[in-house]
């Protein structure tokens, strides 16, 4: 702005100088017009006159008329008519630069001049002559002269320096106010548009920083400060989000702790069990494996024997014996190589609830279900699975007559099954109000040969069942509690992955050649 200012007032000066200058030449041009028949005629006093009364207005600061030799011959100062210019006077040395030279014409800026203060124009004339001149009645003027004179001017250029500096005033003036105000302008638009939302970004983002997730940047504007708000906004809404995750997690923590390391006893409960299962199973193997083939050698002779018609009825009775106590020790051994055999299952699609209805038809009819309430709750939309049918039928008639002994009072026993989409498994429940079985058992019931039926009991069926339902891919869980019943809760995978084998239970082929 200062730039143009400064280029505006410097064009305007030089347009007031031009048009000064113009004005000023175009005045000498009036005055010789003017005195032009004045001095054909030779009338000098009116000649004089005119140039008292031109003297007369403030422009005009001096004006005059010189002959030959510089002598003044009209003047708007009347005392210095007669007098006589040298070269060196201040008037003549516009066009006179030197003794020898003369300008003709002298550059228009070059005749503006401050004197004291003032700036005045010099405007010089030449007067030449002319046929008029040279055939008037007063004969002052030969032919052969060329130049009979000059008009010496001084134009005062007050006004126009007036003006300039009355024009420089304003330009400076409205410049400053514009200044002023694009200034203020500036101002309030950055405070505004930028400090403001700079400065609430900061104190949010300060906010933030102690500790206050919940700094937000108040209605955000639509510009790049605004996106930065927002975006502030968005990092403070995850940033606390997380933190309440963080801290909900920190509460539940412990709970999850609980329930993973619960879930934790119960694998290891399971791995010590299958463990204790496969040491047995080897062990139980060797013994079956060794003791079956002479047991079956002395039930055949001890049968053989006892068929013979002369034999004392008293030896006779000592054999019926002796087979009756070694088919009993013959069951057991049959018991152990079926809990330690490795058979692989003969597995078809079979449906879970056909084998407990057929079960159930086998066993219900034993005199230990007379006063037992059975319900039957099976799943209509059961899959069919792969399984081994037989298995799985030893496994529920072992569950079934568990339940019915441990109710001889009577009771409830309830079966369902229910087929778990989520989990694609078919969950199993066998429930009765029995006798229940107490805590230092409840680890226990499947281990081989824990039994608690003293004389009626060998403690091998749950055992065997265990393995069944192990190498079907399934889980078996109890629940129990004295005096009010049990509960076996089986989950049987749709899609099991198939014969695990019991290769771990011992000689598996050897035994069942046995
Ligand atoms: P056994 O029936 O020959 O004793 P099991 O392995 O089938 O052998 O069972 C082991 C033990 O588990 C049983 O002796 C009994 O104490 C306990 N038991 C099994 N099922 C039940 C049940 N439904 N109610 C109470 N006790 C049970």
């Amino acid at each position: 702005m200062l730039t143009s200012s400064y280029f505006h007032i410097t064009q305007v000066q030089k347009i007031f100088a031009e048009t000064s200058i113009q004005d000023a030449d175009a005045l000498a041009d009036l005055l010789l017009r003017n005195s032009y028949h004045l001095m054909l005629e030779n009338d000098r006093y009116n000649l004089q006159l005119m140039m008292e009364e031109v003297g007369e207005s403030k422009r005009i600061k001096r004006a005059r008329i010189l002959g030959r030799e510089g002598v003044v011959s009209f003047s708007t100062n009347a005392d210095e008519v007669g007098s006589v210019l040298v070269i060196q006077d201040e008037s003549c040395t516009f066009c006179h630069i030197s003794e020898s030279e003369a300008l003709v014409n002298v550059p228009a800026q070059d005749r503006i001049r401050t004197l004291s203060g003032y700036q005045y124009m010099n405007v010089t004339r030449g007067i030449y002559n002319e046929p008029n001149c040279s055939t008037a009645a007063c004969h002052a003027h030969p032919p052969e002269q060329e130049k009979i004179g000059v008009l010496d001017m001084v134009i005062s250029l007050d006004q126009m320096a007036y003006l300039t500096h009355v024009h420089h005033n304003d330009v400076l003036l409205s410049t400053l106010v514009m200044l002023v105000l694009l200034s203020v302008g500036h101002y309030l638009m950055t405070r505004r548009y930028i400090c403001k939302p700079i400065e609430g970004l900061l104190h949010e983002t300060k906010a933030l920083a102690q500790g206050h997730l919940n700094a937000r940047v108040v209605n955000p504007s639509r510009d790049e400060i605004g996106e930065l708000g927002h975006s502030f906004n968005q990092m403070a809404e995850n940033l606390e989000h997380a933190q309440e995750e963080l801290r909900d997690w920190g509460a539940t923590l412990e709970q999850k702790v609980d329930v993973r390391t619960a879930e934790m006893q119960e694998i290891q409960n399971q791995l010590i069990r299958s463990a204790k299962l496969a040491s047995m199973g080897e062990l139980v193997a060797g013994i079956a494996h060794e003791i079956n083939n002479p047991l079956t050698g002395i039930l055949m002779f001890a049968s053989l024997s006892s068929k013979h018609k002369e034999l004392p009825p008293q030896v006779k009775d000592n054999l019926d014996l002796i087979v009756a106590e070694t088919g009993r020790c013959a069951k057991i051994v049959r018991g152990l190589l079926e809990f330690a055999r490795e058979s692989v299952p003969e597995k078809t699609p079979s449906s879970i609830n056909t084998i407990i209805s057929q079960t159930l038809e086998l066993v219900s009819h034993q005199s230990i279900f007379q006063d037992v309430d059975i319900v039957c709750q099976l799943g209509e939309d059961i899959p069919e699975i792969e399984l081994d049918a037989d298995q799985w039928q030893q496994v529920f008639v072992n569950m079934i007559i568990n339940a019915g002994q441990a109710m001889p009072q009577g009771g409830n026993l309830t079966i369902t099954t229910h087929f778990l989409e989520a989990e694609n498994s078919v969950h199993i429940t066998i429930e009765d109000t029995g006798t229940g079985i107490s805590r230092e058992h409840l680890d226990r019931i499947f281990d081989p040969f824990f039994t608690t039926k003293s004389q009626k009991g060998f403690g091998l069926g749950l055992s065997v069942t265990y393995g069944i339902i192990q190498n079907h891919g399934g889980k078996v869980d109890v629940q129990s509690s004295e005096g009010v019943g049990t509960r076996f809760s089986i989950l049987l995978p749709v899609e099991n992955p198939g014969w695990t084998g019991t290769g771990d239970r011992g000689e598996g082929k050897d035994n069942q050649d046995a």
